[in-house]
C-alpha cells in the first residue's frame, strides 16, 4: 500500500531484499531437486535454410516445470544454475537427451545445444560429449555447440580448448546472440566458428526500420562470409522480417514465424508431415 511508504525509503527496502534472497534461496533448493525429480524437459525450435526454407536443424532449448514453482523460464533459472554451477549437471543431462532425440530425426538434420562456459571448464566436458555422442549414436558432425561471447571474458583458454576437443570429434560451435555481448572481432579469430547468430535485437532493430541495424546484419554476413561461417537470424516472426534477412544474405532463419520452441514429438511429427504447413500465414 502506497500511502505507508511515505515514512522513509529504507524501511521498505531492507524487507524486500530479504523476499528477493529467499525466494532465490527457494528456487536453489528446487532447482537442486529437479533433475532426480525428472522435472527437465527439452523443448526444440527450426532452424530453416533462408532460401529453400527447408529444416537444417532444432535448438534444443531446456524447460523446468517445477513441482513447487510451475514453469520457470531459462532466462530465470539458467541463470541461478550458473551462479550455483547446477548447471554442470543440468547441461550433461540436456546434451545427452538432445543427442538422443535429435538420433530419431533425418540424417541431415543437425541439433544446436547450448553450453555455458561453467560446463566449458570442466575437465569432464570432453569426455561427456563422446559419452552423449557414442550413447546415442549420433554422428559428431550432427551436433552444433552453441556459446556466447562469454566464454571468451576468463579462462579463455580452457574454454577455446574444450570447444577445439569437440570440433576435432567433427561438432560444430556457433555464436550465439552475437552482437549483445561484449563483443570482439578478436574473438573470431581465436576460433574456427561455423556458425555466427545474429540476436534477434537486430532483426527486430532492421523491421523497424533502423538503419544501423540494417548496416550491422549486412556488415556481420559479410565478415562471416569472407571468414567462410555461415550466419542464422534469430527471432524472425513476420513473413517480412524472413524476407529483409534472406535479401540481407543470412544463410539460415530461427523464429517465431517458422516455428515457436515444441516438445520432441511435435517436432520428430514434422518430418512425416509437410511441415511448411505449420507456418503462420
Ligand atoms: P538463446 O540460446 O538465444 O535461445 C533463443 C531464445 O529466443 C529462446 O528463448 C527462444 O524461445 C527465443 N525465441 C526464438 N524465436 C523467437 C522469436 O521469434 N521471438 C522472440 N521474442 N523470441 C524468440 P528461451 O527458450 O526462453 O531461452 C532463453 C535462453 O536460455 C537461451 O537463449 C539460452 O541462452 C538459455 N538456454 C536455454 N536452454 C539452455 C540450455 O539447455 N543450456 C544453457 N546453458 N542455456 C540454455
Ligand atoms: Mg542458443
Ligand atoms: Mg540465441
Ligand atoms: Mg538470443
Amino acid at each position: 500500500r502506497a500511502k505507508d511508504t511515505g515514512g522513509g525509503s529504507h524501511y521498505r527496502f531492507e524487507p524486500n531484499l530479504h523476499a528477493f534472497a529467499e525466494e532465490r534461496r527457494k528456487l536453489e533448493v528446487s532447482l537442486r531437486n529437479a533433475l532426480g525429480r525428472d522435472e527437465f524437459i527439452l523443448h526444440y525450435q527450426p532452424v530453416v535454410d533462408a532460401r529453400t526454407e527447408s529444416i537444417v536443424s532444432f535448438e534444443a532449448l531446456v524447460r523446468w516445470n517445477s513441482s513447487e514453482h510451475g514453469f520457470v523460464s531459462p532466462g530465470k533459472f539458467i541463470p541461478l544454475a550458473e551462479d550455483t554451477r547446477l548447471i554442470v549437471p543440468i547441461g550433461k543431462w540436456v546434451l545427452r537427451q538432445a543427442c538422443f532425440e535429435a538420433r530419431k530425426w533425418p540424417e541431415h538434420v543437425k541439433v544446436n545445444v547450448n553450453v555455458s562456459p561453467e560446463q566449458l571448464l570442466e575437465p569432464n566436458f570432453h569426455q561427456e560429449v563422446i559419452d552423449a555422442l557414442s550413447a546415442s549414436g549420433l554422428r559428431p558432425e550432427r551436433l552444433e555447440i552453441e556459446v556466447t561471447e562469454s566464454i571468451f571474458l576468463r579462462d579463455a583458454s580452457i574454454a577455446r580448448n574444450a570447444l577445439e576437443q569437440a570440433m576435432a570429434l567433427g561438432c560444430s560451435v556457433a555464436l550465439d546472440d552475437f552482437g549483445t555481448g561484449y563483443s570482439s572481432l578478436g574473438y573470431l579469430r581465436k576460433l574456427r566458428f561455423s556458425t555466427i547468430k545474429v540476436d534477434r535485437t537486430f532483426v527486430e532493430g532492421a523491421s523497424q526500420g533502423s538503419n544501423e541495424s540494417f548496416a550491422i546484419i549486412n556488415a556481420v554476413v559479410a565478415m562471416a562470409k569472407s571468414l567462410d561461417m555461415t550466419t542464422t537470424a534469430e527471432g524472425v516472426e513476420t513473413s517480412e522480417e524472413a524476407e529483409l534477412i534472406r535479401n540481407l544474405g543470412c544463410d539460415k532463419i530461427q523464429g517465431y514465424y517458422f516455428g515457436r520452441p515444441m516438445p520432441a514429438d511435435d517436432a520428430k511429427r514434422l518430418f512425416d508431415d509437410n511441415w511448411t504447413r505449420m507456418k503462420r500465414a
